[in-house]
């Protein structure tokens, strides 16, 4: 998920989330060409994001195609082509697209109507689809870098053209899809921009087709990935390569201008992984890289196999080295906790969160004399106040109205931290560590939620942990620490102490 950085105070993380005024606006401007029954938006019931997905087919694959001007305050122009298998006989299909001109769709090779409702796009193909069948449908759209009034997400603008940064819903802010994590699927990208740009995307590249003017470039995910997940920059980038443990391909994308400043950073990848492949078991993909975009996000963010992070957390001096560091290993670890093991519902994000802030603190801990045990009995002292501000880690509040990301709080990175430190009191070391590895080699590749994690830690630890997660995961109050009876919730907080906004119910 996004880790923020700034502003922040040193030393320490400290995740402060830029505000964002402003409503949440419908932007669809889907062309209204089906008359008929009323289209309305569908979800496949996320708590949090009730909109988002759709039922009654599962995407197989997703072909991205784009084309760049060069500008990146113009839209591009896109075709999805979407494989999926049907779950139910469909007389139309909902797809979440909320921010580009649809100009076609066609379902298995025959123009469909289509509308918008809500920030879906309604479908209706010529004929019914029947239950269980494969269907193929492509989407001729433009795809708007320019985020509407309230829009948090999608495109990032850089310096020097784009990146991505689709974490939760807004994935759909860029191309067609079912844009929840539940459905993850192969990806495949094709780019297109004039010559003197660089484009990478997730996963490994393809081919590359040069022209006079315009380089097609084309990259393939070699695991299903979610769609909040996916990443293509276009900027004047050099892709640096390297080796990691194994042979790993490991690719970066920086600002050529910069090639030579960052190396010292990019250098450390390589150990990072080794050291995480000591604790979890083999890197999940086929690829691994930073993508050091020229944009000031707010937050970095784990897209799978290319992790987005903004270059100047790499060239402030105000960052302590072992910080940056830490946030580097926070990034990886989510290849293996929240993408190759991705959440069934974003209720089930403090499995993301918790344990890349778990690696990062042990990182930190192992490498830069920061001790784990400081940091947990300091968050002991603060969950308290987290849960109330942003509640229990395993059911957070919804985001606030027009703040969709608003439910990165710390509840759900040192809160959900400090559950997996209990959980470590709880069975003890070696099968808390047992623990880790069989989660994300057994799941890899696949959505799982928190009764799958309770499930195999009781299996685990030997005995029925219901009711220790029970207590940890929803209580309103943060229960006692196994093993260190001294640890007391902080003081309240005067007036308006820390914690976001409180959400509804
Ligand atoms: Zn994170």
């Amino acid at each position: 998920m996004p880790f923020n950085l700034h502003p922040r105070p040193i030393p320490g993380p400290r995740r402060v989330r830029r505000s964002t005024a402003g409503l949440l606006a419908s932007a669809v401007t889907v062309c209204l060409v089906a008359a008929g029954a009323p289209a309305e938006p569908l979800g496949v019931g996320d708590r949090l994001y009730p909109a988002l997905g759709n039922p009654g087919y599962d995407v197989a694959s997703y072909d991205l195609a784009f084309t760049y001007s060069g500008r990146n305050d113009k839209p591009l122009s896109a075709v999805t082509t979407i494989r999926a298998r049907t779950t139910a006989t469909l007389d139309r299909l909902n797809l979440d697209f909320a921010h580009g001109t649809v100009e076609s769709v066609e379902v298995d090779g025959r123009p469909a109507r289509f509308t918008g409702a809500g920030e879906d796009l309604v479908v209706t193909p010529d004929h019914p689809l029947p239950l269980g069948s494969w269907t193929r449908i492509t989407v001729r759209h433009t795809s708007d870098p320019v985020a509407a009034k309230g829009q948090e997400g999608g495109w990032v603008r850089t310096t020097d053209g784009l990146a991505m940064a689709n974490q939760a819903d807004a994935a759909h802010l860029v191309f067609p899809c079912n844009d929840h994590p539940s459905d993850k699927a192969m990806f495949t990208f094709r780019i297109t921009a004039p010559n003197d740009y660089t484009a990478v995307a997730n996963g490994l590249p393809t081919g590359t087709a040069r022209g006079t003017r315009t380089t097609t470039w084309a990259y393939r995910s070699a695991h299903p990935m979610a769609t909040e997940l996916a990443q293509v920059s276009i900027g004047r980038s050099t892709v640096v390569h390297r080796k990691g443990p194994h042979g790993l391909p490991v690719r970066d994308v920086v600002p050529t201008a910069d090639r030579t400043t960052l190396e010292p950073w990019l250098a450390k990848t390589p150990d990072q992984i080794a050291w995480l492949e000591s604790k979890v078991g083999t890197y999940p993909f086929e690829t691994y890289g930073v993508l050091m975009a020229q944009a000031s996000t707010g937050f970095e963010l784990e897209t799978q196999t290319l992790s987005l992070f903004e270059k100047g957390i790499f060239t402030e001096p105000a960052y302590p080295k072992w910080y940056i560091e830490s946030v580097m290993v926070h990034e990886l670890s989510h290849q293996w906790f929240g993408d190759s093991v991705s959440p069934r519902t974003w209720s089930d994000v403090w499995l993301n969160e918790g344990h890349a802030t778990w690696y990062e603190e042990l990182y930190a801990d192992e490498k830069a004399d920061r001790p784990m045990a400081d940091r947990m009995k300091a968050a002991y002292g603060a969950s308290d106040r987290w849960r109330e501000a942003g509640g229990p880690p395993g059911r957070p509040k919804p985001p606030a109205p027009g703040q969709k990301i608003g439910i990165f709080r710390p509840n759900i990175y040192d809160g959900a931290a400090l559950v997996l430190y209990a959980l470590r009191q709880e069975i003890g070391r070696p099968a808390f560590e047992r623990l880790e590895k069989v989660w994300v080699q057994q799941n890899r590749d696949s959505s799982v939620g928190t009764a799958d994690f309770v499930r195999l830690a009781s299996a685990i630890g030997g005995r029925d942990l219901t009711g220790f997660f029970d207590a940890w995961l929803y209580g309103a109050k943060t229960p006692p620490m196994p093993g260190h009876p001294d640890w007391k919730p902080a003081a309240p907080a005067p007036a308006k102490g820390a914690g976001g906004p409180k959400g509804g119910a």
